[in-house]
């Protein structure tokens, strides 16, 4: 097995550095890892891109098992793909676009390695009635357990799939994964705008509306940005050139050009307004114009939006309940401007809102118990981003928020209790069936699970 050289840059970004970081090539290499604690220290943790923003992949003193080496398909079937963790989704659905076949799922994140779209939850612009887990499509899975042996969990043993989909690596390492897959298919795409006043009044529709749902809220603009997909037998390919134009625009082009802003004029309130004629501009142009029709596939082949440290803005994203995300949507303006008139930050990118689906196929899924919106706010800038994090975990505490264990910094374990309720005290009950020794657990995770 090959002991990782370069330690990730993404690494000391969420976590203090591990004493050991290996790359395995096999199972069996990974079955080593977890036998041997006195060369391979506890806490192991399993890493895919690492592109978490919590410290879920810390492991200090500990072993990190690196498993972007274990990224081959292997095996490529009618209805689903089988692959190593460590393939990119981008990379996986490259592949399957050859194939004139492609992923379930609207999301757009196409940097993350599949085992850590399975193992963490995600966000994703789903059509009504189809779950928005990446990991609901997993059929079958191949693990390593916490004491070296294997195990396959499959369809035919449902709780135990709920139990290891979103299972974050606290119940063993997920070596091979089967996915459902599908011929490509189209959907339209229409954009809107309108200000928080009218969105209230419209998001009850949008909670069970057929569309996939992403918003981009400007606070200080009062303006919301609505891009809704719909499937569609008969509309035309869309181009990958606009996709590929949008996926830049938003994700590299966009945060390049606020940070050579906050360069080049450093008085905020001068920046802020200019940042934001920036961003509405990008909207705009993106969705008033070309962007009409798109597939998953089209989608997921982007490259712009780097995760991890290699990112160029900060994330923390929190789920809201959708009955009463009209309000909330309001609220979280106020929450910015009262912020920003207090503290002098503010963040300079649009927010993200995706709206989730209801579904059960994982015991830890944010949407568990209705439809929810995850809000994601975006920064370029770093300075003042720390208390903000600190608010918005008050502002979730008081908006039945939901926090992501690989997306949420600053939430709280009472939060943690409070939104998984039940479900995280039977998954903390298996998990100690499971790993009694606490060979996979890291202090951030004892801190919810302990
Ligand atoms: C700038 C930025 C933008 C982002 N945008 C989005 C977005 O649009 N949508 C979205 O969904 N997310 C987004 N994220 C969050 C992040 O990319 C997701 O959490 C993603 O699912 C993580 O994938 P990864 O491969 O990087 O997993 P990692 O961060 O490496 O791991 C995530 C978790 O899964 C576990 N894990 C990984 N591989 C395995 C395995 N083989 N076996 C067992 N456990 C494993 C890890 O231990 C960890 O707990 C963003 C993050 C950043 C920094």
């Amino acid at each position: 097995m090959q002991a990782a050289k370069n330690l990730k840059s993404t690494l000391t970004s969420n976590s203090v550095a591990p004493a050991q970081i290996v790359r395995p090539s096999s199972p069996s290499e990974i079955a080593a890892v977890l036998r041997n604690p006195r060369i391979f220290p506890s806490p192991v943790r399993p890493m895919g891109f690492g592109s978490s923003t919590t410290r879920c992949l810390s492991a200090p003193g500990g072993t990190l098992v690196d498993l972007s080496g274990m990224n081959r398909v292997l095996r490529l079937d009618k209805d689903t793909v089988t692959v190593q963790p460590g393939i990119t989704v981008r990379e996986l659905a490259a592949m399957l676009e050859a194939e004139g076949l492609e992923l379930y799922g609207g999301f757009d994140l196409a940097n993350r390695s599949v085992g850590g779209a399975v193992c963490a939850a995600g966000l994703e612009a789903t059509i009504g009635g189809n779950p928005s887990q990446f990991a609901a499509h997993v059929t079958s899975l191949k693990v390593v357990a916490p004491d070296g042996k294997r195990f396959i969990v499959n369809e035919a043993d449902k709780a135990s799939l709920q139990l290891m989909r979103l299972s974050y690596g606290l119940l063993g390492i997920v070596y091979e994964i089967t996915l459902k897959i599908r011929p490509v298919q189209m959907f339209t795409v229409q954009s809107a705008r309108v200000g928080f006043k009218d969105f209230a009044k419209l998001a009850p529709r949008l909670s069970f509306a057929t569309s996939g749902t992403k918003l981009y809220l400007m606070p200080f603009k009062d303006r919301i940005f609505l891009e809704l997909r719909r499937p569609s037998t008969d509309c035309i390919p869309g181009r990958k050139l606009a996709w590929r134009f949008k996926d830049w625009a938003c994700y590299s082009a966009l945060p390049s050009a606020l940070r050579s802003l906050a360069k080049v004029v450093p008085i905020r309130r001068v920046r802020y307004p200019l940042s934001d004629t920036l961003s509405q501009a990008t909207q705009s142009l993106i969705g008033q114009s070309f962007l009409r029709t798109g597939s998953n596939s089209l989608e997921q082949t982007g490259r712009f939006k780097h995760p991890g440290s290699k990112a160029n803005f900060s994330n923390c994203t929190w789920a809201f309940p959708a009955t009463s995300f009209g309000n909330i949507a309001g609220t979280y303006r106020d929450l910015c401007l009262q912020h920003y008139e207090r503290t002098g930050f503010r963040c300079d990118m649009p927010a993200i809102v995706f709206r989730l689906n209801q579904d059960r196929r994982a015991l830890l899924e944010p949407a568990f118990d209705g439809p929810m919106f995850t809000i994601s706010s975006l920064s370029t800038q770093q300075d003042g981003w720390d208390d903000f994090v600190v608010d918005l975990a008050e502002f979730a505490a008081a908006n039945g928020g939901v926090p992501f264990f690989n997306q949420t910094p600053g939430a709280t374990s009472e939060l943690a209790i409070s939104g998984y309720g039940k479900r995280l005290a039977a998954f903390r009950k298996s998990r100690r069936r499971l790993d009694a020794s606490d060979r996979l657990l890291n202090h951030f995770f004892a801190s919810y699970m302990g």
